[in-house]
């Protein structure tokens, strides 16, 4: 709803861009201890694709190179330049200000909503540039460990993954989100954070 709000209400009342100030924020306080929690936790758009696009998703598997650093870098610099270019841009009024942080909002809410149906809901959380900044900042922190005794091979909590990571294969998974939903759908409790 907040991305709702922020992406429609903010073209008539841009200072309502500053929400996304409060967003970088947190997950920016989050990210150095807990990786990408905040997107499985606290993120309106995480939350708003998950709801709202899970219905009208086609649900195919997210191609691999989206997952690539070599996409998501770029991706990352693109957008931020965006940014920094139309922040210098705004000579510090305030309403330009937010006005540019609207843009953003709409842009990446776009780009979500077209992948997430097409493709896959979390397929923009794949290459999400404040995706990318977590898992730079704490992507080896709050794993999820994979208990070998008890696991019976099943894949229940890859299905259920809503970012397709292979789950139950013995590894770091940086881009997990820390959602919970492979922990609660594995039936022999083989999966902790730590
Ligand atoms: S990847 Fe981006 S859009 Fe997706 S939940 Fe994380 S911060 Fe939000
Ligand atoms: S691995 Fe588990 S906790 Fe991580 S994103 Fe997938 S379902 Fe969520
Ligand atoms: S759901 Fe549990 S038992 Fe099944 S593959 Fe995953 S970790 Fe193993």
């Amino acid at each position: 709803m907040i991305v709702l709000i922020v992406s429609i209400g903010g073209i008539f009342y841009p200072k309502l861009g500053y929400i996304l100030l409060l967003v970088f924020a947190t997950l920016l306080i989050i990210a150095p201890f807990r990786g990408r929690w905040f997107c499985g936790n606290l993120c309106p758009r995480g939350s708003f694709v998950d709801f709202w696009l899970a219905p009208l998703s086609r649900r195919l598997a997210i191609p691999l190179f989206l997952r690539s650093m070599w996409i998501r870098i770029p991706i990352f610099i693109a957008l931020m330049g965006f940014m920094i270019y139309r922040l210098l841009g705004t000579q510090g009024v305030v309403d330009r200000i937010g006005m540019v942080f609207v843009t953003l909002c709409i842009i990446t809410t776009s780009i979500a909503i077209l992948f997430g149906v097409i493709i896959a809901p979390r397929t923009w959380c794949t290459f999400c540039p404040m995706g990318t900044l977590q898992r730079i900042m704490g992507g080896s922190k709050y794993q999820l460990k994979l208990d070998g005794d008890l696991c019976i091979d099943c894949k229940r909590c890859q299905k259920v993954c809503p970012m397709q990571l292979r789950v139950f294969e013995l590894q770091d998974l940086p881009d997990c989100i820390k959602c919970g939903r492979c922990v609660d759908a594995c039936p022999k409790d083989a999966l902790i954070f730590h």
